[in-house]
């Protein structure tokens, strides 16, 4: 039989909680394969990579009617052996809680209140304000007369929802604008 890593695992977490209880002569048998199929009854497994750092821990997801039930670490992974750090064991939270936004927010300034808005409000109003701070700032020769060609009024901290792609892409697109103050949340 083909033992992986994760099965032994399995196995042998089964065998050592079971063992007190059936040495006093009880049959677990029912109630342990009743545990066993609750919560991810009728799920396929599937192997997935955490997106938000290039560790790129494996995760098992757990998929029932195309939505994801539950994740866990890949203890055949071997680079973590199963371990997530807190971003990769939110990822379920993330995908599914109901408190999640699903509509961009403003708050003018002085306010004391968010408004709903549209992503083309919000997108336009973004890119208006870049485009604005970066023309007011853009330094095309530095003090010795050399040609720099840079922006130094905006700064740029990547998010830990953004997967390695989207860092790379708003990388590049910063670097267009002449912004040489960028760093990433999954460097602090
Ligand atoms: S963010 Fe955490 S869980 Fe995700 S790949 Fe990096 S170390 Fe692994």
């Amino acid at each position: 039989m083909d033992v992986t890593r994760r099965r032994f695992l399995k196995i042998a977490g089964l065998g050592i909680a079971s063992l007190p209880l059936t040495r006093l002569g009880l049959n677990l048998g029912g109630a342990e394969a009743y545990a066993a199929g609750f919560k991810l009854e009728g799920t396929k497994e599937v192997i997935s990579i955490c997106p938000f750092c290039s560790v790129g821990c494996h995760i098992i997801v757990h998929v029932r009617n195309g939505r994801m039930v539950s994740t866990e670490g890949d203890p055949d992974y071997p680079v973590s052996e199963g371990a997530l750090c807190s971003k990769g064991a939110a990822m379920l939270s993330m995908h599914k809680e109901d408190h999640r936004l699903t509509k961009p927010l403003y708050r003018a300034p002085y306010s004391d209140h968010w408004e709903e808005k549209s992503w083309e409000w919000m997108l336009d109003r973004i890119g208006r304000r870049i485009k604005d701070t970066r023309d007011r700032g853009f330094i095309r020769r530095n003090d010795k007369g050399q040609e720099v060609n840079r922006v130094d009024s905006i700064f740029q901290l990547g998010t830990s929802q953004m997967d390695n792609e989207e860092c790379a892409l708003s990388h590049q697109f910063l670097r267009g604008l002449g912004v040489v103050h960028i760093d990433h949340q999954a460097r602090i």
